[in-house]
């Protein structure tokens, strides 16, 4: 656990609240998100930045299944990143879903929690991925879902993150096959924009 301290303040903190930031002399310093803020509030000059820590929450997807949600707050200079994790179990880091907003630093850190709470219960109603006959299926034409790298050093392939699971490129490809003949339109969008 030592390996997620802090190198500002020294807290042992969960891996998903650790930022990696690139020195000056070509080395990497791992920050709390906390510190992180504070340096990035210096630097970016935004006054009284205080950082925003919220509680995780549990939120019901449309089969009643719940997901339990850490928050991360990151300043990006004139942008405060709100970032809601799902923490999937096991040494599975690509799975779960996750959710981002951007808002203005300067506003009130709890609205833009509640607009990132209404997007995420949103998504969290639709399923895109249906069980039949114990394989996996999209359930419409148009679904949607997160790339994520497959984690073979060997190769730089994708896996997709569905309904915050993980679909390995084969089985999507295998899923896709349902539509062998159809045409498809793919369209990528940043994390933050995704309504
Ligand atoms: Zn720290």
């Amino acid at each position: 656990m030592t390996d997620n301290a802090c190198v500002r303040c020294g807290t042992v903190t969960p891996p998903h609240d650790v930022v990696s930031v690139a020195s000056p002399d070509g080395g990497f310093r791992l920050l709390c998100s906390r510190c992180f803020n504070t340096e990035m509030a210096y630097l970016a000059d935004v006054q009284a930045f205080e950082h925003p820590a919220f509680t995780s929450v549990r939120l019901p997807d449309a089969d009643g299944v719940v997901h339990e949600f850490h928050f991360r707050s990151l300043l990006f200079g004139d942008q405060l990143s709100l970032e809601a994790l799902e923490l999937a179990s096991g040494d599975e880091d690509r799975a779960g879903f996750r959710f981002q907003l951007l808002g203005d630093p300067r506003s009130d850190p709890f609205e833009l929690l509640g607009d990132l709470l209404q997007k995420m219960k949103r998504a969290l109603a639709v399923k895109h991925l249906v069980e039949d006959a114990g394989h996996l299926v999209v359930a419409e034409t148009t679904f949607r879902g997160r790339i994520e790298w497959d984690g073979n050093e060997n190769d730089r392939l994708p896996c997709v993150v569905i309904d915050g699971r993980r679909v390995d490129w084969p089985d999507f490809g295998a899923m896709l096959m349902a539509f062998e003949g159809w045409q498809f339109r793919i369209e990528l969008v940043d994390p933050s924009d995704e309504a």
